[in-house]
Order: structure tokens, then sequence, then C-alpha cells
């Protein structure tokens, strides 16, 4: 792999490129291996830019946002991992006063803020979900009745040819944390949100609740991925494990949380082939319990 011309090709930029970078650092669960080379870009133009040289020279690329879904695996990625930097990211309102335009690369937490200093409703359900706007709408992420789909209006795509162009909500074919993106490799560079006008009071309430839910509910003093599974059609995940005896199993550093058995967490020292055989364990004794496929929400990205 000529990973040196990546190196000059970010340098001659001037994009931030460390080689062997540890990923755990880069990931809520705390876990993965080092990538080869992780470059920070300051936006779209720069990712055309990198991913045309990465498929000239035949090198894989893996699209990290906030990697709060991710579990990579403990030898790392090889080749180029490569994120939006969050500090040049931002959003801005339309003049209709209801259109939010985003960069890919903004965490969820400061689009939620923007739309309450506007005193937008629609964004309250993703206030807490630790993911970038890129990967909200990637994943479709939701929470509390609430999810990217309901205010997605459109979003800019660069697809696998290096063809940038728009494509709007229906044709992201959004569903329970599934993309048309995962089936084509797009990538998304920004979003179009069309939000409410709504009451500044009731606004910051919905958010100060649903956070405060999830403090009483999730473990979020321990790193983790969120809920490990996707709710199978008709149980729920975390109930499935909890009734199968499995909270608070371990292997290794990694544990079905006491809080919420639903969330994976790392108590420490989990490594990616301790959460990997755990959720295995558990998938194995609630499919022999109760018939259920359990299937991950997490991501498994990399050499386990
Ligand atoms: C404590 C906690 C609570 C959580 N609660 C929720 C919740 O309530 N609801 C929920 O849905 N999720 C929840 N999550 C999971 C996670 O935050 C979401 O899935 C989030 O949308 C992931 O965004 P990210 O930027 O971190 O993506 P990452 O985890 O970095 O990446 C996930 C996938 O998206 C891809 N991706 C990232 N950015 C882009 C982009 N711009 N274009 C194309 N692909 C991209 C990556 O390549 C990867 O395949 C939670 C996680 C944690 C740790």
């Amino acid at each position: 792999m000529e990973l040196n011309e990546i190196v000059r090709l970010a340098e001659n930029n001037g994009w931030d490129a460390q080689p062997n970078a540890r990923l755990s650092a880069y990931t809520t669960f705390k876990v993965g291996g080092p990538a080869d080379l992780l470059v920070t870009l300051p936006d779209g133009k720069a990712a055309a830019t990198l991913l045309a040289a990465c498929r000239e020279k035949g090198i894989p690329t893996l699209l990290l946002g906030n990697g709060s879904n991710l579990l990579v695996g403990d030898r790392g990625v090889r080749g180029v991992v490569w994120r939006l930097d969050p500090k040049t990211a931002a959003c801005t309102l339309h003049s209709d006063g209801v259109t939010v335009f985003c960069d890919a690369g903004l965490p969820l937490i400061r689009l939620c803020r923007f739309a309450e200093e506007k005193v937008l409703s629609g964004m309250e359900f993703a206030f807490g979900i630790p993911g970038t706007v890129g990967g909200a709408v990637f994943m479709n992420a939701g929470a509390y009745d609430g999810q990217m789909s309901d205010v997605l209006v459109s979003a800019e795509i660069l697809e696998k040819t290096g063809e940038v162009h728009t494509v709007t909500a229906e044709q992201l074919q959004l569903g329970y944390r599934h993309s048309v993106c995962m089936d084509t490799g797009a990538i998304v560079l920004g979003a179009t949100l069309k939000l409410t006008p709504g009451n500044r009071e009731e606004i910051s309430a919905k958010m100060r609740e649903l956070l405060s839910r999830r403090r009483d509910k999730q473990p979020l003093e321990f790193p983790s991925a969120g809920s490990f599974f996707k709710r199978p059609t008709g149980h729920f995940a975390g109930a499935l494990i909890e009734n199968g005896g499995l909270k608070g199993f371990s292997v290794g550093g990694a544990k079905v949380s006491e809080k919420h058995a639903g969330f994976v967490i790392n108590t420490g020292d989990a490594t990616a082939k301790d959460i990997c055989t755990l959720a295995e364990e558990v998938t194995r004794r609630v499919k022999e319990q109760f018939g259920v496929t359990l299937e991950p929400e997490v991501r498994f990205v990399g050499e386990f």
C-alpha cells in the first residue's frame, strides 16, 4: 500500500494525518487497535479528494463519525481511516426560519442546541445520542418515538464513484437503523432538515426530561456503544437478555450492564475479543431460551 503518498497529500493540504493511531481514543467503547493512518479532514471537498486518491491506489478506507456505534477490532484497521473534523463543522438556518443545513461532521448535541436556540422543535429526541449528523443519517438514529427520518428532507451524498449529489430522504430509504448508504457505501456530507417553530420552554424541558431518562436507565458512567443489539420484531433485546438471567454476565472486561441489559459495557480493560465473545454467548443463550435471534446494532469494523 502506498500510504506515504496519502501522508504527502495530507501534508500538502494541511490535513492532520496520524500513522498507527489508536482507534480506542476515537470510539465511545474505548476499544480498538491502530489505524494504519488516521486522517482528519476539514470538509466534504477534502473527503472527495482523499477518497479519489485512495481509490486510485487501491487503499481501503473507513469513515469514523463519533465512533459511538462501532466496535473496532483489537488488531485495528488497515488502510486509511478518516473523519470529518467536528471543529470545522457547522449548521445554518435558511431564511424560511425552519430549514437547517448541517455538515455531516457536526455533533448531534450541537445541532440540538442550535435548534433549541432558534426555538425549533423536532430534534429533542436526539438530545443525548452521542453521534454526528452524518452517522445519525447513516444509521437513521432514533429514540423516544423520534428518528432522523422524521426531520430529514435531503442529504448531500458522495458516491463511491466520486460523484457528489443531493438525494431526498425518500431515496435514502431510511428504516429501522437502516439507510441505503449501508448498501451502496455512499458518504453523507451534509443534511437538510425541516424543523417546526416551537416554544422555548417546552423544547428545553423535553430535552432535559429525555436526558434525565437516559441517565436513570442507561449506564452512562461506563464506555459503551449504546444498545448493543437491534430490537427484534415483537420483543425488546434488553428484556430478553435480562429474562435470560444474563444481567451482569461478563467476559474479561466486557459486561452486560446491570442497569440496562441492552447495553454491553467496558468495565475498564475490555478487548474487542471480550465484547465479541460476550455478544456471541448472549446471542446463543437468548436463542436457546426464547427462540429469538439477536442481531447487533453496533457495527464491527477492522481486524479482530
Ligand atoms: C451512550 C449511548 C447512547 C446511544 N443512544 C442511541 C439512541 O438513543 N438511538 C440511536 O439510534 N443510537 C444511539 N446510540 C448509538 C450511536 O450514537 C448512533 O448510532 C449514532 O448515530 C452513530 O453516529 P456516529 O457519528 O458516532 O457514527 P459512528 O459510530 O462513527 O459510525 C457508525 C457507522 O456510520 C458510518 N458513518 C459515520 N458517519 C458517516 C457519514 N457522514 N456518512 C456515511 N456513513 C457514516 C460509519 O462508517 C459507521 O459504519 C448511542 C450510543 C451511545 C454510546
